[in-house]
């Protein structure tokens, strides 16, 4: 892939060939340059829609109609590919249809590129990527499965009707669900049987000189597999040309950003200023704050002090929810005079930092309050911390201890439980408010701390105001990704400075004093 300001495709492959078909198997990335802006919405896009894939795969059972109608519906408000087979057959080869696929191609190569840097961010992406080509995958019919296999040099052939004939009582016996007349209406596919490891396994298949006969229904076992190894080491290589990558100093805030990043509401734009009092913060942590702010609350109070990473993550979401700087200033020297620090201590080594934090200080930066995968993914707590995500970071026997005293019934507590260990940190955090709410479902997906606030507080019937006010501003990455290709610079250089933000310049104002 290249990347430059103006649109300008290299590539002589006419585009009919390029996306013949919208399934792909990303052997090949992308040839043509890009914008950086493009880039940028792609890559949120395809976030989102990976992001949803995650949320169904937890919500619904994998490929039952509710999940493939909401799947669809998404691929279809994204703009991705979704359907092999409209009736508007016009419409599945036009120049709609191949930006689509071109869009579903190229976004699947950032996204590797900001999602090969570490071992968790891999894994989640191979699973999600994994369950959208499963998707994709099982809603073609047979005769385009083939095509796509033989297309993608995967040789995998029918068996004829002869063959079957003749091998029919054995196919009977050894394939898992299929009956007499199950044989012969449906495909038998003949595979190196080496390729076939999990259904040899399981003795789902029948063996013959070298090969296994797979049923239709389960060439996608085979496929899943080849996808998943194939992108596995496509993501290792990856890894490995990451300091060339990062040396493009348009691109590495831009990837790190992704790898971190969160599509949703931007929490940094105070406009509830001043609508919560200092003497509501107890009773808010308990019904309101999500079990991470309501961790570092707790520890807070009971150690009249935080580290730099909780103060950061904790100070930073209560300006979300609406502190204003005094009251910040107020809240804090309370708390830490209670402690070891005195008053004269927390002017010189803490305001500072605050009112830093509020954009008052230094480069007078507005600072956003942490997204659930910023928590979750960087800077993890060591000893004598309480910042991070409870549900990432705490030991699962500590975890449930803090979920039992905070009153979450023992089937519940089974069921974040099961989510934290299929690594569903975010889902669990929502099973966490429905039980804490008393509600089935909470219809929202969960990005953010500060959304965490706000839906609680919208549900208690205490948010009205403060989720309208707040419903407006929209990540300053959307924003500049709608701005096209003439505000590449901006784009730019507003997420260097973001990322800068991130990294260096509030981090170095909360160092211990
Ligand atoms: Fe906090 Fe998000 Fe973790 Fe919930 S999932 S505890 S809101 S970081």
């Amino acid at each position: 892939m290249q990347f430059g300001g103006r649109k300008k495709k290299i590539s002589t492959i006419p585009q009919s060939e390029l996306y013949g078909q919208h399934l792909q198997f990303y052997g090949q990335p992308p040839l043509e340059n890009i914008s950086l802006s493009e880039f940028e919405t792609f890559a949120a896009e395809r976030l989102k829609l990976l992001k949803t894939v995650e949320n169904l795969g937890v919500s619904h059972v994998k490929l039952t109609d509710p999940y493939r109608r909401k799947l669809e519906s998404q691929l279809k408000a994204l703009n991705f590919p979704y359907r092999p087979d409209a009736d508007d057959k016009k419409s599945q080869s036009g120049p709609i249809e191949y930006e689509k696929r071109r869009k579903d191609h190229i976004s699947h190569f950032i996204l590797r590129l900001a999602y090969c840097q570490t071992e968790d961010l891999r894994r989640w992406f191979i699973q999600q990527e994994v369950d959208l080509f499963r998707f994709h995958f099982t809603e073609l019919v047979p005769k385009q499965q083939l095509a796509f296999l033989h297309k993608n040099n995967l040789h995998y052939d029918t068996i004829s009707s002869e063959e079957k004939t003749a091998l029919k009582d054995q196919l009977i016996n050894s394939s898992f669900g299929v009956s007499g007349i199950k044989v012969m209406e449906h495909e038998f596919y003949k595979v190196p049987f080496q390729d076939a490891l999990d259904l040899v396994r399981l003795r789902k298949v029948y063996l013959k000189q070298g090969y296994a006969y797979i049923p239709h229904q389960d060439i996608v076992t085979i496929v899943l597999n080849d996808f998943r190894t194939r992108l596995s080491k496509a993501l290792a290589l990856t890894a490995r040309s990451l300091p060339a990558v990062h040396s493009d100093e348009r691109l590495q805030p831009l990837l790190n950003h992704l790898s971190h990043a969160y599509v949703g509401q931007d929490y940094s734009i105070q406009k509830n200023v001043g609508k919560i009092s200092l003497d509501q913060i107890d009773s808010l942590s308990g019904k309101s704050f999500p079990l991470c702010m309501r961790q570092l609350h707790q520890s807070l109070r009971e150690n009249h002090h935080l580290r730099h990473g909780g103060r950061m993550q904790y100070g930073l979401f209560l300006k979300g929810i609406g502190l204003s700087l005094e009251q910040a200033l107020q809240f804090w020297k309370m708390e830490f005079i209670r402690g070891k620090v005195d008053a004269d201590k927390f002017d010189k080594a803490y305001a500072y930092s605050i009112r830093h934090m509020f954009g008052k200080e230094g480069k007078r930066t507005d600072y956003t309050p942490y997204s659930c995968m910023k928590v979750i993914l960087s800077n993890p707590p060591s000893q004598g911390d309480h910042h991070g995500c409870p549900f990432r970071h705490s030991d699962p026997e500590l975890l449930k201890q803090k979920l039992q005293v905070y009153k979450v019934s023992p089937s519940g507590i089974n069921q974040i439980l099961e989510l934290v260990k299929g690594m569903h940190y975010q889902l669990a955090c929502q099973k966490y408010f429905e039980l804490t709410h008393n509600i089935e479902d909470s219809s929202f997906s969960l990005n953010h701390p500060n959304q965490y606030f706000l839906e609680s507080q919208k549900l208690l019937g205490g948010g009205k105001d403060i989720k309208r006010e707040m419903d407006a501003p929209q990540r300053s990455q959307e924003n500049s990704a709608s701005k096209g290709s003439t505000g590449t610079q901006e784009v730019a250089a507003n997420t260097s400075q973001h990322l800068a933000e991130m990294t260096e310049d509030l981090e170095s104002f909360f160092q211990e004093a």
